[in-house]
């Protein structure tokens, strides 16, 4: 514990939201930038970067206001972008619940191409995907980059990750033309809702959870 950079992961101060009162910690990086670092990272924005970022600015503050799931968030953000074809992006184990989410965009006046990760049929070795843990050779491989590869040809303008892998949704990214958000995420062990595993710290729940084990100063 004693060699570890400290970053904002350790800090509990949120000083950066208002730098004016001087509660940033001794070890943070923002406080130390120059006036010319600062105006370079703003200057980093694209056109596209600020668009999104006023929809979702936008869309976070009517979630203050009325209240949205996540799904409602992601309409109402498509909608401001003025993005009407989206893609869904889904593991296989997650189809009916993708069905279900594309039918309620449908119904709600979004064009919906989905495509699922075993698309192509392409087999692990066929791929040239190391022999090992689940990656038989002859097993069907999850596909994430044929996943993106098709959205992109199918021109969606919004990706909604539904259940890809860890890893795997790593390559959809790196590999989708058109911007990303995810709906779902898979957790086997948590009911697809893997921030439960650190929610539950503190609780109940901490006493058998192994993520823990050699740090007990997170206990109550
Ligand atoms: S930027 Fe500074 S004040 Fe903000 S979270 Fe990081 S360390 Fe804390």
């Amino acid at each position: 514990m004693t060699d570890i950079q400290r970053s904002c992961i350790d800090c509990a101060t949120g000083g950066c939201k208002s730098p004016e009162q001087g509660r940033q910690p001794v070890f943070c990086e923002s406080a130390a930038l120059s006036a010319e670092e600062r105006a370079g990272l703003a200057a980093a924005y694209t056109d596209l970067d600020l668009r999104l970022e006023q929809a979702a600015n936008e869309v976070a503050a009517r979630c203050g206001r009325e209240g949205l799931c996540r799904l409602e968030e992601i309409m109402d953000f498509a909608r401001r972008m003025g993005f009407r074809k989206l893609g869904i992006a889904n593991c296989g184990a997650m189809q009916a619940e993708a069905l279900t989410t594309a039918k309620i965009l449908r119904l709600h006046g979004f064009e919906v191409f989905g495509v699922s990760c075993k698309f192509g049929s392409v087999k692990n070795g066929e791929i040239g995907v190391p022999e090992g843990g689940m990656a038989k050779p002859e097993a069907t491989a999850c596909n994430p980059l044929a996943q993106a590869a098709r959205l992109n040809e199918a021109g969606t303008e919004l990706n909604v990750i539904m259940g890809l892998c860890v890893g795997h949704d790593s390559i959809f990214m790196r590999h989708s033309d058109a911007p990303c958000t995810t709906f779902a995420v898979k957790d086997r062990m948590l009911a697809d809702n893997p921030v439960a595993a650190v929610r539950t710290c503190g609780t109940a729940a901490y006493r058998w959870s192994r993520l823990l084990r050699e740090d007990e100063s997170l206990s109550v």
